[in-house]
């Protein structure tokens, strides 16, 4: 296992406490990660402020030529990364092999490209006598903080676009799931100058927030949880920094009458339970037409209830643990207290396994309201609830009624319904007749309180880099 830093180029004990990393299926520890001490978050930084000039001014060819490398090392290394992942994060091995590790690879080749063909509008003479033109130019020194649901994943949808853009980026893993960033320092390791790329591990109040208040940090990139990038966007008000926010979730999935019954039934149970729930835009959040309602609870709480729930490597697994202890309290909490409004019924699950690991049933809850708790707050776990909605403008105002604007979808087979409620959902994606499809070139980011800023595509080469005028007088 690696467990050492990297900074500057160099792999480093870190000087900071021991943390436990865990495997969540059986509740042993995997290793021990020292986090960074404050002299080495702040070498970290300067490294990567010192490494900025160089970088920026390499020919997008060559920035591009190393983002390919990695890409092709990820997929050389595909079966030790999809093992250190499903270990650590407790994710079926099948799905990380077969779904992460690709898109992965992925998103490095379509950076690669896409660093080689930014454009800016067309040099032009808007005054006489002069010629403006923009530059398209790398921000600094980008602080990417990642969390732990797709350690690799995340990681990757940060850097790619960072580094494509002639950016240094500093990047800190979760402390719960260091194991596969630090898997991928090594095989970055010698394809960027030194300082281009560093990790460096710890907790959040720890080492996070050490990171982000560095005066040297020019743009903060979060990927967590609201609360978190609250505390970020305060820490970035000091020095006016640029930020990436890529918060929360809790995504409506709007089923009308007409809708084809069993491609909801399977695309909810795929969909709102893969990682076990534990996704920003799972389809936890259903609200069926009046007609379809008592069948889709009927026949979803019947199919969820066959999900293979088991560690990473058991024959046919769907759905492994929660990533803690302390997650699993956390979901226990919210189903218990749904239970306790009787108006709801847990139609399947509703229990954590009992033995080693922190696995949780997966769970449909039917008869929920717009006001319940469970409706309204990101469960982040094994948990779909079911409310129903008697026409349009009822399901497009209770989807829309929330805190959080990442994901959504529609099903139905009226292609101008489907077009009609895309239109006036507010929400960064809509999926009509499919949910949680994301491909490298399409954008991936939210609305309100999910935060702003995208993932993939040129958007987020857009969001790395900043538009500059030059004007010249002839
Ligand atoms: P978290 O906010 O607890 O932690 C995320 C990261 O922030 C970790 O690396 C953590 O150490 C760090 N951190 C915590 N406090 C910090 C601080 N004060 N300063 C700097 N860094 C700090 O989130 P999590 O529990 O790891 O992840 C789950 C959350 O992430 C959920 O809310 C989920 O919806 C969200 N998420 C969103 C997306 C998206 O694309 N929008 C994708 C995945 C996860």
């Amino acid at each position: 296992m690696d467990t050492k830093l990297f900074i500057k180029g160099k792999f480093v004990a870190g000087k900071g406490k021991d943390e436990p990393v865990l495997d969540p299926a059986s509740a042993k520890v995997l290793a021990n990660v020292a986090e960074a001490s404050p002299e080495q978050i702040d070498a970290a930084v300067k490294a990567a402020d010192a490494a900025f000039a160089g970088w920026a001014a390499t020919a997008p060819r060559d920035r591009a030529a190393a983002l390919l490398k990695l890409a092709d090392r990820i997929e050389g290394a595909a079966s030790e990364l999809a093992a250190i992942e499903s270990q650590n994060c407790g994710k079926p091995h099948a799905a990380v092999i077969g779904d992460e590790i690709p898109a992965i690879a992925d998103v490095f080749r379509f950076f690669a490209g896409a660093a080689r063909t930014m454009h800016g509008a067309l040099a032009a003479e808007y005054l006489p006598g002069f010629t403006s033109m923009i530059r398209r130019d790398p921000v600094g020194v980008v602080a990417s903080i990642a969390p732990w649901n797709y350690p690799l994943l995340m990681a990757a949808w940060k850097i790619a676009p960072a580094l494509a853009g002639g950016n240094t980026v500093v990047l800190k893993p979760s402390e719960q799931t260091p194991l596969s960033t630090l898997r991928l320092a090594a095989l970055a390791a010698d394809l960027f100058p030194p300082g281009v790329f560093n990790v460096i591990c710890g907790r959040g109040a720890q080492v996070g927030a050490p990171l982000v208040a560095h005066p040297q940090v020019a743009m903060i990139s979060l990927t967590g949880d609201v609360a978190t990038g609250e505390k970020i966007l305060a820490a970035a008000a000091k020095g006016t920094r640029r930020t990436h926010l890529e918060l929360g979730g809790k995504a409506p999935v709007i089923v009308f009458d007409d809708a084809d019954l069993g491609s909801v039934v399977a695309g909810v149970r795929t969909f709102g339970f893969y990682n076990a729930g534990q996704d920003c835009t799972a389809a936890c959040r259903l609200y069926a037409g009046p007609r379809i309602y008592e069948k889709l609870v009927a026949d979803l709480s019947h199919a969820v209830a066959s999900i293979r729930v088991g560690a990473q490597r058991e024959e046919g697994v769907e759905m492994g643990p929660l990533i803690t202890a302390k997650h699993r309290t956390r979901v226990a909490g919210f189903v218990s207290r749904a239970e306790d409004r009787k108006h709801m019924e847990v139609t399947t699950g509703g229990h954590a396994r009992p033995g080693a690991g922190f696995f949780y049933e997966p769970t449909v809850i039917a008869g929920a309201r717009q006001s319940d708790e469970i409706v309204r707050k990101e469960v982040f776990g094994p948990v779909v609830t079911v409310t129903r909605f008697k026409d349009a403008d009822q399901a497009i105002e209770w989807a829309n009624d929330s805190d959080y604007g990442l994901a959504s979808s529609v099903w139905t087979k009226d292609a101008g319904r489907a077009l009609e409620v895309a239109a006036r959902l507010r929400y960064g994606c809509t999926w009509v007749n499919t949910h949680f499809m994301l491909v490298s070139e399409m954008p991936h980011g939210g609305l309100k309180r999910s935060g702003y800023g995208k993932d993939l595509s040129v958007y987020a080469l857009e969001d790395y880099t900043v538009p500059r005028h030059v004007m010249v007088k002839w």
